[in-house]
């Protein structure tokens, strides 16, 4: 059997990674700003992380959510502490894509509706309706589509409050900071009045904290810049560093009931360990403050960068628009500096997202080689 041709693929085997480095079958260090897709959050094998996944599987791997699993309170009360949620209530399951599909879900049980609210560019996953409400119709199939999605304008009030006078709104579901779409903040005041529509209107805020959440953006959910709680906050990518876990963090006014949500997988024992391992380090290394304190020195450095036409983000999720097309500095800065970055779905714009215990010099290393790179493209 062949695989699935689905992925374009970089010629590059890593075999080896530690921190933020990987290493090739050939012995070839590559400096990783893409943590294969926003997903490492406290550097690759970390040892306390190594080390509790290790034991736990020497203790007990996996076993269903028809038992008790108590490493899933210690997850939860770890979780609760650290976001700044602790009488709210967590459901695990597997990716970020099933984290939305539950939310979204769990919304229409809550309030009876079907409507829901997302924005341009946003991205959030390709099962069913988390793909619907995902701004790229290439991706959603014709299974998929549903006139219960409403995607609108980005940060466009007045469009939110006539879909709220018009429609009957079960959930918003909306990236604080759009990862697949370019690095576009949400404004604060844009926040609030979702916070408000959806009090007045008994819908519920769908925080998608998948790729900026976890630490990321220099508090613990970008939305947090804002100063309102959503009603549910989804997140898997950082929370595992690399483990496959998700979850939804929903706030105490929704009420849980059996039978309503459920996964084989979700919450199993291994899960669970990395996902603890993973606060752990957070809390221990103080790795919220390092991405705020990294992330600002990166931008402010990047701002100045002749052909960098705009630097967006917060923390370690960083957005640099060029006066050109991204494909070419991103194929020299991995082939000439081995230096991985990510794109988007804006051609001009790289998103670096590394892990949130990066470095100063690991910095400098990719300023250097960026100028480098950027000032040949600009000149040839
Ligand atoms: N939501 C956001 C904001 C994402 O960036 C992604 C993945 O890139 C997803 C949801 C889907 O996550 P997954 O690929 O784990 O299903």
């Amino acid at each position: 059997m062949k695989n699935f041709d689905v992925y374009p693929l970089f010629n590059i085997e890593p075999v080896k990674a530690q921190g933020s480095y990987l290493w090739d079958k050939n012995g070839v260090q590559y400096l990783d700003l893409y943590g294969g897709h926003a997903v490492i959050s406290i550097g690759h094998s970390h040892p306390h992380y190594v080390q509790k996944i290790s034991d736990q599987l020497n203790k007990i791997g996996f076993y269903s959510n028809s038992v008790l699993i108590s490493l899933q309170e210690e997850l939860a009360d770890k979780l609760g502490k650290l976001c700044g949620h602790d009488d709210y209530q967590l459901f695990l399951c597997n990716s970020g894509a099933e984290a939305n599909e539950n939310a979204l879900k769990l919304a229409s049980f809550h309030n009876g509706k079907k409507k829901v609210i997302s924005f341009k560019k946003g991205f959030h996953g390709r099962t069913s309706l988390a793909v619907a409400v995902t701004d790229n119709p290439s991706i959603v199939a014709p299974v998929n589509a549903t006139e219960n999605a409403l995607i609108l304008p980005w940060n466009d009030e007045q469009a939110l409050e006539n879909a709220f006078k018009k429609e009957e709104i079960s959930a918003v579901i909306i990236e604080a900071m759009q990862g697949v779409g370019g690095v576009h903040v949400a404004s604060e005041s844009f926040l609030k009045k979702i916070r408000t529509l959806c009090d007045e209107n008994n819908a519920l805020y769908i925080a998608d904290s998948v790729q900026d959440g976890y630490g990321r953006s220099g508090k613990f959910y970008a939305h947090d810049f804002a100063g309102v709680s959503a009603d549910i906050y989804t997140m898997a990518k950082g929370m595992g560093n690399g483990f496959p876990i998700g979850g939804i963090a929903i706030a105490p006014h929704i009420k849980p009931k059996h039978g309503l949500l459920g996964t084989t997988f979700g919450g199993n024992h291994l899960a669970c360990a990395a996902a603890i391992a993973v606060l752990d380090v957070i809390a221990q290394d103080r790795l919220i403050a390092n991405a705020a304190t990294m992330g600002d020195y990166l931008m402010k450095e990047c701002k100045s960068i002749e052909g960098v036409k705009e630097v967006r983000g917060r923390g370690l999720m960083v957005g640099l628009e060029l006066e050109i097309p991204c494909a070419g500095i991103r194929n020299a800065l991995l082939e000439e500096h081995k230096i991985f970055t990510g794109s988007s779905s804006d051609k001009n714009t790289i998103r670096i997202l590394p892990a949130l215990n990066i470095g100063k010099s690991e910095i400098d290393q990719f300023l250097g080689a960026f100028k480098s790179v950027l000032s040949k493209a600009l000149i040839s």
